[in-house]
Protein backbone atom coordinates (compact mmCIF):
# COMPACT_ATOMS: atom_id res chain seq x y z
CA UNK A 1 0.00 0.00 0.00
CA UNK A 2 2.77 1.89 1.11
CA UNK A 3 4.78 2.05 -2.35
CA UNK A 4 1.81 2.77 -4.57
CA UNK A 5 1.32 6.33 -6.66
CA UNK A 6 0.33 9.29 -4.61
CA UNK A 7 -1.36 12.01 -6.18
CA UNK A 8 -0.86 15.44 -4.82
CA UNK A 9 -3.20 18.04 -5.84
CA UNK A 10 -2.52 21.89 -5.92
CA UNK A 11 -4.85 24.76 -6.28
CA UNK A 12 -3.28 28.13 -6.99
CA UNK A 13 -0.63 28.79 -9.28
CA UNK A 14 0.61 31.85 -7.39
CA UNK A 15 4.26 31.88 -5.54
CA UNK A 16 2.85 29.54 -2.82
CA UNK A 17 1.58 26.82 -4.91
CA UNK A 18 4.61 26.88 -7.06
CA UNK A 19 7.21 26.19 -4.90
CA UNK A 20 5.38 23.70 -3.12
CA UNK A 21 5.31 21.96 -6.68
CA UNK A 22 8.73 22.26 -6.47
CA UNK A 23 9.78 20.79 -3.64
CA UNK A 24 7.14 18.03 -3.77
CA UNK A 25 8.13 17.10 -7.71
CA UNK A 26 11.10 16.09 -6.53
CA UNK A 27 9.89 12.82 -4.34
CA UNK A 28 9.99 9.20 -5.70
CA UNK A 29 5.96 7.85 -6.36
CA UNK A 30 4.43 10.96 -6.67
CA UNK A 31 2.32 12.74 -9.26
CA UNK A 32 1.54 16.67 -8.74
CA UNK A 33 -0.74 18.16 -10.66
CA UNK A 34 -1.67 22.38 -10.24
CA UNK A 35 -4.59 23.82 -11.05
CA UNK A 36 -5.21 27.20 -11.53
CA UNK A 37 -8.23 28.99 -13.28
CA UNK A 38 -6.31 31.37 -15.27
CA UNK A 39 -4.56 30.86 -18.74
CA UNK A 40 -1.10 30.69 -17.09
CA UNK A 41 0.41 30.75 -13.52
CA UNK A 42 2.01 33.49 -11.49
CA UNK A 43 -0.01 36.38 -12.71
CA UNK A 44 0.28 38.67 -9.89
CA UNK A 45 4.41 37.66 -9.12
CA UNK A 46 4.42 38.85 -12.82
CA UNK A 47 2.70 42.31 -11.95
CA UNK A 48 4.79 42.37 -8.62
CA UNK A 49 7.79 42.34 -10.47
CA UNK A 50 6.35 45.70 -12.90
CA UNK A 51 7.99 47.79 -10.00
CA UNK A 52 10.89 46.24 -9.36
CA UNK A 53 10.02 42.34 -7.79
CA UNK A 54 10.76 42.46 -3.98
CA UNK A 55 11.54 39.12 -2.96
CA UNK A 56 12.33 39.45 0.32
CA UNK A 57 14.28 41.59 2.78
CA UNK A 58 17.92 41.52 4.21
CA UNK A 59 16.70 43.21 7.92
CA UNK A 60 17.91 40.96 11.13
CA UNK A 61 15.44 38.03 12.00
CA UNK A 62 13.69 39.80 14.87
CA UNK A 63 13.21 42.94 12.89
CA UNK A 64 11.89 40.72 9.77
CA UNK A 65 9.05 38.50 12.46
CA UNK A 66 7.45 41.74 14.14
CA UNK A 67 5.93 42.86 10.47
CA UNK A 68 3.86 40.37 10.73
CA UNK A 69 2.60 41.99 13.48
CA UNK A 70 -0.65 39.51 15.30
CA UNK A 71 0.92 37.08 12.99
CA UNK A 72 4.37 36.94 13.81
CA UNK A 73 4.45 33.44 16.00
CA UNK A 74 2.64 32.02 13.31
CA UNK A 75 4.64 32.49 10.93
CA UNK A 76 8.21 32.55 12.66
CA UNK A 77 8.45 28.71 12.50
CA UNK A 78 8.04 28.62 8.28
CA UNK A 79 10.15 31.58 8.40
CA UNK A 80 13.03 29.92 9.84
CA UNK A 81 13.16 26.73 7.57
CA UNK A 82 12.76 29.20 4.34
CA UNK A 83 14.25 32.17 5.25
CA UNK A 84 14.98 35.25 3.45
CA UNK A 85 18.85 33.45 2.48
CA UNK A 86 17.24 30.73 1.02
CA UNK A 87 15.14 32.61 -1.43
CA UNK A 88 18.32 33.82 -2.96
CA UNK A 89 20.14 30.52 -3.09
CA UNK A 90 16.34 29.46 -5.05
CA UNK A 91 16.39 32.44 -7.15
CA UNK A 92 20.12 31.59 -7.81
CA UNK A 93 19.86 28.13 -8.96
CA UNK A 94 17.26 29.33 -10.90
CA UNK A 95 19.93 31.19 -12.45
CA UNK A 96 18.75 34.53 -11.47
CA UNK A 97 21.30 36.70 -9.38
CA UNK A 98 19.36 38.95 -6.32
CA UNK A 99 20.98 41.94 -4.55
CA UNK A 100 20.39 43.79 -1.62
CA UNK A 101 19.23 47.36 -2.48
CA UNK A 102 19.94 50.74 -0.40
CA UNK A 103 16.49 50.21 1.66
CA UNK A 104 17.81 46.74 2.58
CA UNK A 105 14.92 45.19 0.24
CA UNK A 106 16.30 42.60 -2.00
CA UNK A 107 15.16 42.16 -5.35
CA UNK A 108 16.61 40.04 -8.45
CA UNK A 109 19.65 41.99 -10.83
CA UNK A 110 17.32 42.28 -13.53
CA UNK A 111 14.15 43.56 -11.40
CA UNK A 112 11.53 42.29 -13.04
CA UNK A 113 9.93 39.17 -12.71
CA UNK A 114 10.24 37.67 -16.02
CA UNK A 115 13.24 35.59 -16.25
CA UNK A 116 12.64 34.13 -12.52
CA UNK A 117 9.34 32.99 -14.13
CA UNK A 118 10.39 31.37 -17.31
CA UNK A 119 13.08 29.45 -15.29
CA UNK A 120 11.06 28.29 -12.61
CA UNK A 121 8.01 26.93 -15.23
CA UNK A 122 11.09 25.12 -17.41
CA UNK A 123 12.04 23.47 -14.02
CA UNK A 124 8.51 22.70 -12.67
CA UNK A 125 8.44 21.11 -16.18
CA UNK A 126 11.29 19.02 -16.23
CA UNK A 127 10.16 17.88 -12.61
CA UNK A 128 6.90 16.44 -14.17
CA UNK A 129 4.62 19.14 -12.59
CA UNK A 130 1.30 18.70 -14.11
CA UNK A 131 0.10 22.46 -14.70
CA UNK A 132 -3.67 22.59 -15.63
CA UNK A 133 -4.64 25.85 -16.81
CA UNK A 134 -8.32 27.54 -16.87
CA UNK A 135 -9.58 24.86 -14.42
CA UNK A 136 -11.36 27.14 -11.45
CA UNK A 137 -11.77 25.14 -8.07
CA UNK A 138 -15.68 25.16 -7.05
CA UNK A 139 -15.94 22.81 -4.34
CA UNK A 140 -16.11 19.28 -3.29
CA UNK A 141 -18.25 16.11 -4.26
CA UNK A 142 -19.99 13.51 -2.05
CA UNK A 143 -16.97 12.14 -1.18
CA UNK A 144 -15.00 15.65 -0.42
CA UNK A 145 -12.93 15.01 -3.76
CA UNK A 146 -12.18 18.25 -5.38
CA UNK A 147 -13.98 19.68 -8.23
CA UNK A 148 -13.13 21.93 -10.87
CA UNK A 149 -14.73 23.99 -13.85
CA UNK A 150 -12.52 23.62 -16.89
CA UNK A 151 -12.63 26.09 -19.69
CA UNK A 152 -15.43 24.17 -21.83
CA UNK A 153 -17.79 24.43 -18.90
CA UNK A 154 -16.94 20.65 -17.83
CA UNK A 155 -17.10 19.16 -14.12
CA UNK A 156 -14.07 17.66 -13.78
CA UNK A 157 -13.41 15.49 -10.03
CA UNK A 158 -9.87 14.73 -9.23
CA UNK A 159 -7.91 12.49 -7.11
CA UNK A 160 -6.23 13.96 -4.11
CA UNK A 161 -3.86 11.66 -2.08
CA UNK A 162 -3.05 15.56 -0.19
CA UNK A 163 -4.49 18.92 -1.22
CA UNK A 164 -2.68 21.90 -0.71
CA UNK A 165 -5.03 24.91 -1.30
CA UNK A 166 -2.86 27.92 -2.41
CA UNK A 167 -5.61 30.34 -3.69
CA UNK A 168 -3.94 33.42 -2.71
CA UNK A 169 -6.08 35.89 -1.27
CA UNK A 170 -8.30 39.04 -2.51
CA UNK A 171 -7.15 42.07 -4.06
CA UNK A 172 -6.13 42.08 -7.87
CA UNK A 173 -9.31 39.50 -8.58
CA UNK A 174 -8.84 40.22 -12.38
CA UNK A 175 -5.39 38.27 -11.93
CA UNK A 176 -6.71 35.20 -10.51
CA UNK A 177 -7.27 35.76 -6.39
CA UNK A 178 -10.60 36.10 -6.09
CA UNK A 179 -11.16 34.86 -2.77
CA UNK A 180 -14.03 33.22 -4.19
CA UNK A 181 -12.95 29.96 -2.33
CA UNK A 182 -13.84 31.08 0.80
CA UNK A 183 -17.37 29.71 0.71
CA UNK A 184 -16.26 26.92 -0.07
CA UNK A 185 -14.08 26.36 3.00
CA UNK A 186 -16.58 27.24 5.20
CA UNK A 187 -18.86 24.47 4.00
CA UNK A 188 -16.55 22.54 5.04
CA UNK A 189 -16.75 24.15 8.61
CA UNK A 190 -13.32 25.66 7.86
CA UNK A 191 -13.62 29.59 9.87
CA UNK A 192 -12.48 32.29 7.36
CA UNK A 193 -11.85 35.55 8.34
CA UNK A 194 -13.46 38.03 5.95
CA UNK A 195 -11.06 39.98 3.58
CA UNK A 196 -10.23 43.62 3.81
CA UNK A 197 -7.77 45.76 2.16
CA UNK A 198 -4.22 45.84 3.03
CA UNK A 199 -1.25 47.27 1.63
CA UNK A 200 -4.02 49.82 0.15
CA UNK A 201 -4.57 53.92 -0.30
CA UNK A 202 -6.85 55.47 2.24
CA UNK A 203 -9.31 58.41 0.63
CA UNK A 204 -9.18 61.97 1.58
CA UNK A 205 -11.51 64.82 1.45
CA UNK A 206 -9.00 67.20 -0.01
CA UNK A 207 -9.85 70.84 -1.34
CA UNK A 208 -11.23 70.67 -4.98
CA UNK A 209 -7.89 72.89 -5.24
CA UNK A 210 -5.57 70.33 -3.65
CA UNK A 211 -7.27 67.45 -5.79
CA UNK A 212 -6.98 69.16 -8.98
CA UNK A 213 -4.06 70.98 -8.72
CA UNK A 214 -1.39 68.28 -6.98
CA UNK A 215 -2.98 65.15 -7.88
CA UNK A 216 -0.14 62.56 -8.58
CA UNK A 217 2.56 64.69 -7.00
CA UNK A 218 4.72 63.50 -4.73
CA UNK A 219 5.81 63.80 -1.29
CA UNK A 220 9.41 62.88 -0.38
CA UNK A 221 11.25 62.30 2.87
CA UNK A 222 8.34 62.33 5.35
CA UNK A 223 6.59 60.27 8.25
CA UNK A 224 3.23 59.51 9.19
CA UNK A 225 2.00 58.46 12.46
CA UNK A 226 -1.09 56.96 13.66
CA UNK A 227 -1.51 55.70 17.52
CA UNK A 228 1.96 56.03 17.83
CA UNK A 229 3.20 54.03 15.07
CA UNK A 230 5.56 55.69 12.59
CA UNK A 231 6.16 55.26 8.94
CA UNK A 232 8.76 56.81 7.11
CA UNK A 233 9.63 57.26 2.97
CA UNK A 234 7.40 59.15 0.43
CA UNK A 235 3.67 59.50 -0.21
CA UNK A 236 1.95 60.09 -3.54
CA UNK A 237 -1.07 62.50 -3.18
CA UNK A 238 -3.99 61.40 -5.74
CA UNK A 239 -7.08 62.85 -6.68
CA UNK A 240 -9.14 60.62 -4.01
CA UNK A 241 -6.30 60.52 -1.42
CA UNK A 242 -3.24 59.07 -0.81
CA UNK A 243 -1.24 56.08 -2.11
CA UNK A 244 2.64 54.76 -1.92
CA UNK A 245 4.70 52.58 0.76
CA UNK A 246 4.40 54.93 3.17
CA UNK A 247 1.00 54.66 3.83
CA UNK A 248 0.86 51.07 3.17
CA UNK A 249 3.27 50.73 5.87
CA UNK A 250 0.47 52.12 8.46
CA UNK A 251 -2.30 50.81 7.00
CA UNK A 252 -3.08 47.80 8.96
CA UNK A 253 -3.37 50.34 11.77
CA UNK A 254 -5.33 52.27 9.61
CA UNK A 255 -7.77 50.00 9.17
CA UNK A 256 -8.34 48.73 12.47
CA UNK A 257 -8.98 52.89 13.47
CA UNK A 258 -11.61 53.04 10.74
CA UNK A 259 -13.32 49.49 12.11
CA UNK A 260 -13.68 51.47 15.45
CA UNK A 261 -14.05 55.14 14.19
CA UNK A 262 -15.53 56.75 11.50
CA UNK A 263 -12.68 58.63 10.45
CA UNK A 264 -8.80 58.16 11.48
CA UNK A 265 -6.33 60.93 11.76
CA UNK A 266 -2.64 60.60 10.26
CA UNK A 267 -0.06 62.80 11.28
CA UNK A 268 2.10 64.00 8.44
CA UNK A 269 5.56 65.19 9.72
CA UNK A 270 7.08 67.23 6.24
CA UNK A 271 10.43 67.81 7.99
CA UNK A 272 11.36 64.71 9.73
CA UNK A 273 15.06 65.42 9.92
CA UNK A 274 14.38 68.75 12.00
CA UNK A 275 12.51 69.05 15.55
CA UNK A 276 9.86 71.75 16.05
CA UNK A 277 12.60 73.83 17.89
CA UNK A 278 15.13 73.69 15.18
CA UNK A 279 12.08 74.52 12.17
CA UNK A 280 10.89 77.59 14.44
CA UNK A 281 14.53 78.68 14.97
CA UNK A 282 14.54 78.70 10.98
CA UNK A 283 11.28 80.51 10.93
CA UNK A 284 12.02 83.27 12.86
CA UNK A 285 14.31 84.51 10.37
CA UNK A 286 13.20 88.21 8.97
CA UNK A 287 10.82 87.45 6.32
CA UNK A 288 11.18 90.80 4.77
CA UNK A 289 8.88 91.50 1.70
CA UNK A 290 8.82 87.70 0.82
CA UNK A 291 5.44 86.69 0.49
CA UNK A 292 5.00 83.53 3.24
CA UNK A 293 4.75 81.28 0.33
CA UNK A 294 7.97 82.24 -1.22
CA UNK A 295 9.30 82.37 2.87
CA UNK A 296 8.49 78.70 3.09
CA UNK A 297 9.75 77.46 0.00
CA UNK A 298 13.31 79.42 0.47
CA UNK A 299 13.43 78.23 4.40
CA UNK A 300 12.58 74.84 4.31
CA UNK A 301 12.86 74.04 1.07
CA UNK A 302 8.88 73.15 0.80
CA UNK A 303 7.31 72.57 -2.31
CA UNK A 304 4.10 73.73 -3.31
CA UNK A 305 2.76 70.73 -2.59
CA UNK A 306 3.76 70.74 0.97
CA UNK A 307 2.60 74.86 1.18
CA UNK A 308 -0.49 73.85 -0.19
CA UNK A 309 -1.42 71.13 2.75
CA UNK A 310 -0.23 73.57 5.16
CA UNK A 311 -2.77 76.32 3.81
CA UNK A 312 -5.33 73.68 3.72
CA UNK A 313 -4.73 72.12 7.67
CA UNK A 314 -3.81 75.55 8.97
CA UNK A 315 -5.39 78.35 10.01
CA UNK A 316 -4.52 82.29 10.02
CA UNK A 317 -3.12 82.52 13.77
CA UNK A 318 -1.09 79.43 13.34
CA UNK A 319 0.78 80.23 9.65
CA UNK A 320 1.67 84.00 11.29
CA UNK A 321 2.83 82.03 14.48
CA UNK A 322 6.50 79.97 14.00
CA UNK A 323 6.71 78.55 16.98
CA UNK A 324 2.88 77.74 16.14
CA UNK A 325 3.74 76.74 12.47
CA UNK A 326 6.73 74.66 13.08
CA UNK A 327 4.84 72.01 15.46
CA UNK A 328 2.06 72.22 12.56
CA UNK A 329 4.72 71.30 9.65
CA UNK A 330 5.49 68.21 12.53
CA UNK A 331 2.11 67.08 13.00
CA UNK A 332 -0.08 67.84 10.04
CA UNK A 333 -3.32 66.28 10.32
CA UNK A 334 -4.91 64.37 8.07
CA UNK A 335 -8.94 63.16 8.02
CA UNK A 336 -8.34 59.75 6.43
CA UNK A 337 -12.11 59.18 5.53
CA UNK A 338 -12.10 55.38 4.15
CA UNK A 339 -9.94 52.83 2.75
CA UNK A 340 -9.51 52.50 -1.10
CA UNK A 341 -11.57 49.20 -2.49
CA UNK A 342 -9.53 45.49 -1.81
CA UNK A 343 -9.61 45.59 -5.60
CA UNK A 344 -6.54 47.96 -5.92
CA UNK A 345 -4.65 46.87 -2.95
CA UNK A 346 -1.68 45.34 -3.11
CA UNK A 347 -2.56 42.37 -0.38
CA UNK A 348 -5.67 41.39 1.38
CA UNK A 349 -5.78 40.63 5.32
CA UNK A 350 -8.22 37.72 6.36
CA UNK A 351 -8.32 34.61 5.05
CA UNK A 352 -8.14 30.96 6.78
CA UNK A 353 -8.34 31.56 10.15
CA UNK A 354 -4.36 30.48 11.22
CA UNK A 355 -6.57 28.30 14.18
CA UNK A 356 -7.40 26.38 11.70
CA UNK A 357 -4.29 24.66 11.21
CA UNK A 358 -1.84 22.65 12.65
CA UNK A 359 1.82 23.34 12.53
CA UNK A 360 2.42 21.41 9.70
CA UNK A 361 -0.09 23.68 7.51
CA UNK A 362 -2.73 20.73 7.89
CA UNK A 363 -6.37 21.85 7.90
CA UNK A 364 -6.68 20.31 11.56
CA UNK A 365 -10.88 19.07 11.02
CA UNK A 366 -9.79 18.06 7.38
CA UNK A 367 -6.52 15.30 7.48
CA UNK A 368 -4.44 15.76 4.20
CA UNK A 369 -5.90 19.46 3.05
CA UNK A 370 -3.17 21.89 3.48
CA UNK A 371 -3.29 25.47 2.90
CA UNK A 372 -0.40 28.21 2.76
CA UNK A 373 0.09 31.59 0.86
CA UNK A 374 -2.06 34.44 1.02
CA UNK A 375 -4.90 32.66 1.79
CA UNK A 376 -4.19 32.28 5.27
CA UNK A 377 -5.05 34.95 7.65
CA UNK A 378 -1.72 36.82 8.08
CA UNK A 379 -0.93 40.37 6.73
CA UNK A 380 2.84 42.59 6.22
CA UNK A 381 3.69 45.88 4.78
CA UNK A 382 5.03 45.59 1.64
CA UNK A 383 9.32 45.47 1.71
CA UNK A 384 9.33 41.75 0.40
CA UNK A 385 7.81 40.35 3.67
CA UNK A 386 4.33 39.13 1.37
CA UNK A 387 6.43 37.18 -0.72
CA UNK A 388 9.02 35.67 1.81
CA UNK A 389 5.70 34.42 3.53
CA UNK A 390 4.02 32.34 0.77
CA UNK A 391 7.49 31.11 -0.44
CA UNK A 392 7.97 29.70 3.17
CA UNK A 393 4.38 28.76 4.21
CA UNK A 394 4.28 26.84 0.55
CA UNK A 395 7.38 24.95 1.52
CA UNK A 396 6.56 24.18 5.07
CA UNK A 397 3.06 22.80 3.53
CA UNK A 398 4.96 21.02 1.05
CA UNK A 399 7.16 19.71 4.05
CA UNK A 400 3.48 18.72 6.15
CA UNK A 401 2.48 16.90 2.77
CA UNK A 402 5.96 14.90 2.94
CA UNK A 403 5.03 14.06 6.19
CA UNK A 404 1.27 12.86 5.78
CA UNK A 405 1.78 10.94 3.06
CA UNK A 406 4.66 8.98 4.42
CA UNK A 407 2.19 8.88 7.72
CA UNK A 408 0.03 5.49 8.21
CA UNK A 409 -2.72 7.83 8.95
CA UNK A 410 -4.00 8.57 5.57
CA UNK A 411 -7.16 6.90 4.75
C1 LIG B 1 0.84 45.28 -7.84
C2 LIG B 1 1.41 44.31 -6.84
C3 LIG B 1 2.75 44.40 -6.50
C4 LIG B 1 3.27 43.51 -5.55
N1 LIG B 1 4.60 43.60 -5.25
C5 LIG B 1 5.13 42.77 -4.32
C6 LIG B 1 6.51 42.80 -4.04
O1 LIG B 1 7.30 43.49 -4.71
N2 LIG B 1 6.97 42.01 -3.01
C7 LIG B 1 6.13 41.20 -2.28
O2 LIG B 1 6.60 40.55 -1.33
N3 LIG B 1 4.83 41.09 -2.61
C8 LIG B 1 4.32 41.85 -3.61
N4 LIG B 1 2.99 41.74 -3.93
C9 LIG B 1 2.17 40.72 -3.24
C10 LIG B 1 2.44 39.29 -3.77
O3 LIG B 1 2.46 39.30 -5.18
C11 LIG B 1 1.36 38.33 -3.24
O4 LIG B 1 1.37 38.38 -1.84
C12 LIG B 1 1.63 36.89 -3.72
O5 LIG B 1 1.55 36.80 -5.12
C13 LIG B 1 0.60 35.93 -3.12
O6 LIG B 1 0.98 34.65 -3.51
P1 LIG B 1 -0.03 33.41 -3.42
O7 LIG B 1 0.65 32.27 -4.09
O8 LIG B 1 -0.50 33.24 -2.04
O9 LIG B 1 -1.30 33.89 -4.26
P2 LIG B 1 -1.43 34.46 -5.76
O10 LIG B 1 -0.13 34.92 -6.28
O11 LIG B 1 -2.56 35.41 -5.70
O12 LIG B 1 -1.84 33.16 -6.58
C14 LIG B 1 -3.07 32.50 -6.35
C15 LIG B 1 -3.38 31.67 -7.57
O13 LIG B 1 -4.54 30.90 -7.29
C16 LIG B 1 -5.38 30.88 -8.43
N5 LIG B 1 -6.76 30.66 -7.99
C17 LIG B 1 -7.50 31.41 -7.14
N6 LIG B 1 -8.72 30.89 -6.97
C18 LIG B 1 -8.76 29.76 -7.73
C19 LIG B 1 -9.76 28.78 -7.98
N7 LIG B 1 -10.97 28.83 -7.42
N8 LIG B 1 -9.45 27.74 -8.82
C20 LIG B 1 -8.22 27.67 -9.41
N9 LIG B 1 -7.25 28.57 -9.22
C21 LIG B 1 -7.50 29.60 -8.38
C22 LIG B 1 -5.17 32.26 -9.05
O14 LIG B 1 -5.53 32.26 -10.43
C23 LIG B 1 -3.70 32.52 -8.80
O15 LIG B 1 -2.88 32.12 -9.88
C24 LIG B 1 2.44 42.56 -4.91
C25 LIG B 1 1.10 42.47 -5.27
C26 LIG B 1 0.58 43.34 -6.23
C27 LIG B 1 -0.87 43.21 -6.59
Amino acid sequence: MKNERKTITIIGGGPAGLIAAQHLSTLPDIDVHLYDQKPSVGRKFLIAGRGGLNLTHSEDTVSFLKRYGPAENFLKPFVEVFSPADIQSWARDLGIETFVGSSGRIFPTEMKATALMRAWTRRLTDQGVQVHLQHTFIGFNDTNSPVFLNKDGNEIVVKADALLFATGGASYPHLGATGAWAQELEKQDINVVPFKAMNCGFNVEWSEHLSVKFAGQPLKNIELCINGEKCHGDLIVTEYGLEGGTIYGVSRTLNETLDQNETATLLLDLRPEFNAEQLAIKLEAPRKKQSLSTFLRKQLKLSPLEIALIWEHCNKETVQDPQRLAEAIKKLPITIVSARPINRAISSMGGINTSELNTQLMIKNHPGWFAAGEMIDWDAPTGGYLLQACFSTGVAAANGIKHWLKSDKQI
